[in-house]
């Protein structure tokens, strides 16, 4: 009689192709998968009644900014919790590594607001393989796949310099980048809105990404400008792909700003006929019509030209002021313009480090409390008090655009967000803790958007193969067992934007490597993530 470690029986298998779901049992052995169908004469040291519930693969995140967080909170509870047992990390152009010691301390103030407040990183690495060295070494629930950050890597060969990287600064980015991919990381990501991704141009872009070719590695791209030029910048995230015959990702589609609304339905027709001609070009989206990010992306680059302690001093210096309340005012700053496109009304404070009492504050409320007559002033008075040391919640796209993205078959589900916890405190987006129950509870269950299967796809297979992670994604036999057992009856996302520090309900299961992490919210103490590495 066939003996495994862990059977998973009578279980809806839903298993990731997006195909039917079928009854059945899922048998694993060690960390992986060793049979699938009906197991009912096998034996198990341990089982799980799956009855009238669904057997999915474990949730892969092909966008989040899990990186530092894993470390602060190894047991990355917000993401555990929703299904979710592969992060892909390093996005939007920011990675933890490589890092200069010429430039170290550029990158650490820069990631300061995301990174936890009471942990102590220490910023000792160098090289990613060194960073998740330490990781691994205190242990990580979850699977990790990084990409290396076009920032980062900038930022370790010229800093925070907005001028065009010379030819020796380009063979340095080019030599960085190559020695991670050997090592194993997935990719490379770029975020063209944050400096110094905003002072790249497309030409550098190009030649950076040639160095993908040969790995046959992906290009996931937070691209220049989501909002009054949005196809210009799908064009270019495409043109950068075509010309380096490497596959594109392009992350967290959307598009900012009411007078923007709709441009999706343009922009995703562009992605379909780049794929006709052979480029292979998907994107991805969070189920929730609000982005978040640091505060420092409301101003315009130049603000920000030579780091945080600069753009503190130029908010400081009345000249300094007058040009940028008239670059936001007139619409003459070049990257996203938050505040012309949705309002101060509209721009919420997440998290702010300084002081917490601006949690959940709109940007109007703090100017009413200040200069009302004078926003820009007001604003800039309140960045230098709190050293600019927040992060925002931007309410700025329609859900019918958000509906028509997850919808269209060339797009994942990702969350966009970091770890956290209760005990983080703030008020941070609500897709930390929801986006995976929200796909599946709200618009599989509620709004009969997508198939349960479809929307399976999105968050297990196809981010799985569009990284180049092999032996994940799937429930088959052979994969690594990772695994999520939900009620896709009462799947829900309770994390609200108000009250964001809660866990989703239905989720029951949560096997990673073939252990069991999680049962119904609740941790079982063990750690069996591990570092994923490309090669
Ligand atoms: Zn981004």
């Amino acid at each position: 009689m066939k003996s495994f470690d862990l059977i998973i029986r009578n279980g809806y298998i839903c298993d990731g192709t997006g195909n039917p779901s079928r009854h059945g049992d899922v048998g694993i052995v060690g960390d992986r998968i060793e049979a699938i169908g009906r197991l009912a004469d096998a034996t198990a040291k341990e089982t799980v009644d799956a009855s009238g519930k669904v057997v999915a693969p474990g949730f892969i995140d092909m966008h989040n900014h899990v990186d530092h967080a894993v470390l602060a909170f190894p047991d990355a509870e917000s993401y555990i919790m929703q299904g979710v047992t592969t992060s892909v990390v390093g996005n939007c152009g920011l990675s933890m590594a490589p890092v200069s010691d010429a430039h170290r301390d550029e990158v650490r103030k820069y990631l300061k607001p995301f990174l936890d407040k009471e942990f102590d990183y220490g910023w000792e690495w160098s090289t990613l393989t060194e960073f998740f060295t330490r990781v691994r070494n205190s242990g990580t629930i979850l699977n990790i796949a990084p990409l290396v950050g076009q920032g980062t890597l900038r930022i370790a060969v010229k800093g925070f310099e907005p001028s065009p990287a010379t030819g020796a600064e380009m063979a340095r980015m080019k030599e960085l980048l190559r020695e991670e991919l050997e090592q194993g990381a997935f990719g490379l990501s770029s975020g063209l809105i944050y400096p110094p991704g905003s002072y790249t141009t497309e030409r550098e872009l190009t030649e950076l990404a040639s160095v993908l070719t040969p790995f046959g590695a992906v290009y996931a791209t937070h691209i220049r400008n989501e909002g009054d030029r949005l196809i210009e910048s799908v064009d270019e995230a495409i043109a950068i792909g075509e010309a380096n015959r490497i596959p594109v990702e392009i992350s967290h589609h959307k598009a900012a700003g009411r007078v923007n609304w709709g441009k999706v339905n343009a922009t995703l027709r562009i992605m379909e006929q780049a794929r006709a001609r052979g480029v292979d070009v998907t994107c991805d989206v969070y189920p929730y019509p609000a982005a978040m990010t640091t505060i420092t992306a409301l101003l315009p680059s130049q603000a920000l030209e030579g780091g945080i302690g600069e753009m503190l001093r130029r908010l400081a210096d009345p000249a300094s002021r007058t040009q940028l309340a008239a670059a936001i005012g007139d619409g003459t700053m070049k990257e996203e313009n938050w505040i012309r496109g949705i309002g101060w009304k509209n721009i919420v404070i997440a998290e702010c480090r300084a002081a917490s009492r601006y949690d959940g504050m709109s940007l109007e409320q703090i100017i009413a409390g200040r200069k009302p007559e004078d926003p820009f002033g007001s604003f800039f008075d309140w960045l230098l008090e709190v050293k600019a040391e927040a992060t925002m919640v931007l309410f700025g796209m329609d859900e019918e655009d958000v509906r028509t993205v997850i919808a269209h078959p060339l797009s994942a589900v990702i969350s966009d967000s970091w770890v956290t916890a209760p005990r983080a405190g703030g008020r941070p987006h609500p897709r930390g803790y929801g986006s995976f129950p929200r796909l599946l509870g709200k618009y599989v269950r509620e709004e009969k958007l997508l198939s349960l299967e479809d929307a399976i796809r999105k968050i297990t297979s196809m981010p799985a193969s569009k990284i180049g992670i092999r032996d994940r994604g799937l429930l088959r036999e052979g994969f690594f067992a990772d695994v999520v057992v939900f009620d896709a009856a009462t799947i829900t996302d309770k994390a609200t934007f108000t009250n964001p520090h809660q866990y989703p309900e239905g989720i029951e299961h949560v096997v990673v490597n073939g252990r069991i992490v999680v049962t119904r919210n609740t941790l079982h103490g063990v750690r069996p993530g591990t570092i994923l590495r490309r090669i």
